[in-house]
């Protein structure tokens, strides 16, 4: 089913990699020659992400001004209005956000300022810029996987004053470049890391329900489920754990992208309200609310439901369905076959198994019931997942398990203003059930009271450790080009002379030469001939494709730790000539993967071999 209509952008760039704001110069390129302000706060300076960013742009043609560092947790108005003074007092072409959901908010709605002018109120709303009408491009670096802020057009600001957080909407809050990297996250305490990454799995589970649904963002939200779901415990356990943390700030991406066009529902709006009137942190307050919303829609949503427990991966077997489609499908064929010659015989037996057919068919429509009652289980599985997840996050990180623990210390005095405010919130429109005032009351009683227990995680709920990537760092790997020269040359002769590798090389007819940068170096491996040649430098022939490189990634290439057809989209090799061609070299050259590391060793190099290939 597809609904009437819906729409679908997203034009920022986005950049994915381990360490990848150290090698910006590429990604920046196109911004030319700007002033920027670095938009931040004090514990990301201390903690190393924005000094890693400024030290990111120092070889580009972006220069930093300046640098607010004053956001503070849920940022306010007037924080806004300050950074947006400071980026005009020094004339910023450019905002630059390295931080979690507060600091990128104050960016977006700081640029409105420091274009428009005027007091941040003047601009609440939603899309009242007009389409023409640009703000200073950005560039934003999340440090949290959680709002995925970095792709939205929302920005969410706390009038302190009125203890309410003010919502403001425009295309032109997408930055032009978000940079998704790692390791500016993994110096999260685990408190956070649990409650920013369940922030994200409440954007894909909204995103995915409520009432604005598309097929696009119903893509991005499950993927986004099936990336947080399975690395959230990871990450708490493993801080350090370099994939899962990128997992999780794509996953938190895909769901910002997903609710920046499904929009988010109930949850959000009493969460909203919880921060507004009790400070509660945004991802902890969603993380507490998320079971107990999915628990009231659930009757109007199982369908949906029972999707995101499949992304989950929790899996029930459809066995009605299942059944249906074995007995449409069943066929007589052996015996089709053996009798094809016999054609009265087969039609016989053709009419016979039809008609079983028709009978299996009815018994099992009878039965559909079990299959309502299994996707039934599954959908309600879902709540319980999140419910489980929430103990176990509080295990491993001590994450409150209720508003008491959270920090609510008035007994609930202000319960009220939290129902009000929650029952005004924008969010509340695009839940797939109309919220009824009297369930959020209830919802946020039975959170301030509520008394579970942390739930201890088992290795097996952990996920396995998956690669690290890290030395894919490893820079200025060979001194000089003599270096260059004695170590791949020799390894292309030894390739050569491999019986498994040598042969399937000169069978392919190819000649291919590497042009190598830093240091420099040009080697040709000709297969064109009688014989399979391996020249160094000066080449007299004409070769069918040309691969430029730099030497690292050569080195790299050799270990199997770089994919030559991204590596192509990346620009990190350019290659003149029949490139599909040269790429049916891929699969002949696999086993050369395990012969570098291999002859690295045997030649003294061990000290070259890549991280976990040492042994
Ligand atoms: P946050 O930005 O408020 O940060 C919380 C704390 O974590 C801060 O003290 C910060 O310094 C610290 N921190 C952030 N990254 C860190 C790191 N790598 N290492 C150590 N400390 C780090 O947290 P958040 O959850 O990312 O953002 C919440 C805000 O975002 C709320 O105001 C919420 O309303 C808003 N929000 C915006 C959107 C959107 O689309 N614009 C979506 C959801 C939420």
């Amino acid at each position: 089913m597809l609904p009437d209509y819906f729409q679908f952008s997203l034009p920022t760039k986005v950049i994915y990699g381990i360490g990848i704001t150290d090698q910006l110069a590429d990604a920046v390129q196109s911004f030319g020659k700007k002033k920027a302000i670095l938009v931040t706060d004090k514990v990301l300076r201390k903690a190393g992400p924005a000094t890693r960013v400024r030290n990111g742009f120092s070889d580009t043609g972006i220069r930093i001004a300046c640098t607010f560092d004053n956001v503070p947790p849920n940022s306010t108005i007037a924080t806004v209005k300050r950074c947006a003074a400071l980026g005009k007092k020094h004339k910023c072409g450019l905002v630059i956000a390295v931080g979690g959901g507060s600091v990128i908010d104050t960016a977006k709605v700081a640029n409105l300022l420091m274009v428009k002018g005027g007091k941040p109120e003047d601009h609440m709303g939603a899309y009242l810029l007009d389409k023409n009408e640009a703000l200073l491009p950005s560039i934003f670096f999340p440090t949290t996987a959680g709002t995925g802020s970095e792709v939205t057009r929302v920005a969410v600001i706390a009038d302190p004053d009125h203890d309410v957080k003010l919502p403001f909407t425009e295309e032109q809050f997408l930055p032009s470049l978000a940079v998704l990297d790692p390791e500016l996250t993994t110096s999260m305490p685990g408190k956070l890391t649990a409650a920013t990454g369940m922030d994200a799995l409440t954007h894909a589970i909204e995103a995915y329900v409520d009432k604005e649904w598309s097929p696009a963002s119903d893509a991005l939200a499950l993927h986004a489920v099936h990336l947080i779901c399975n690395n959230i415990l990871r990450v708490c356990a493993h801080p350090e754990d370099l994939p899962a943390r990128g997992a999780m700030l794509v996953g938190s991406f895909l769901a910002g992208v997903a609710f920046s066009h499904s929009m988010v529902g109930m949850v959000h709006g009493i969460s909203h309200a919880l921060g507004g009137v009790y400070h509660i942190p945004h991802g902890l307050a969603n993380a507490l609310v998320l079971p107990e919303v999915m628990a009231y829609n659930l009757p109007h949503r199982r369908e949906r439901y029972a999707d995101i427990a499949g992304a989950m991966g929790i899996a029930f077997p459809q066995l009605i369905d299942g059944s249906r489609s074995l007995i449409a499908n069943s066929r007589l064929g052996i015996f089709n076959q053996i009798l094809a010659p016999v054609n009265n015989v087969r039609d016989w037996i053709e009419t016979q198994s039809n008609r079983a057919r028709g009978l299996a068919a009815k018994a099992v429509d009878n039965f559909e019931f079990i299959d309502d009652w299994v996707r039934k289980q599954t959908a309600a599985a879902a709540v319980e997942k999140i419910r489980t997840l929430n103990r176990q996050l509080a295990y491993l990180t001590g994450m409150p398990l209720n508003l008491k623990a959270a920090g609510i210390d008035d007994d609930l005095a202000r319960l009220d203003q939290v129902a009000d405010t929650a029952m005004e919130d924008g969010a509340m429109l695009y839940n797939p059930v109309e919220p009824e005032r009297e369930a959020v009351i209830r919802i946020v009683k039975k959170l301030f009271r509520q008394k579970i227990k942390p739930l201890p995680v088992t290795e097996d709920d952990l996920k396995p450790p998956q690669t690290d990537r890290r030395d894919q760092r490893m820079k200025n790997v060979f001194k000089d080009q003599q270096m260059l020269y004695e170590v791949l040359m020799g390894f292309y002769e030894t390739l050569k002379d491999h019986p498994d590798v040598g042969p399937a090389i000169h069978q392919t007819g190819l000649c291919v030469q590497f042009v190598y940068r830093n240091p420099d170096g040009v080697i040709t491996i000709d297969a064109s001939g009688d014989k399979l040649t391996v020249v160094k430098g000066e080449f007299a022939g004409r070769p069918e494709v040309t691969m430029t490189m730099d030497a690292d990634f050569a080195h790299r290439f050799w270990h199997g730790r770089a994919n030559l057809i991204s590596a192509l989209t990346r620009r990190q090799v350019q290659a003149r000539g029949n490139i599909p061609k040269t790429l049916k070299l891929l699969p002949v050259l696999k086993p050369a993967y395990d012969l570098y590391p291999k002859y690295l060793r045997e030649n003294g190099l061990e000290n070259l071999i890549l991280g976990s290939l040492k042994r």
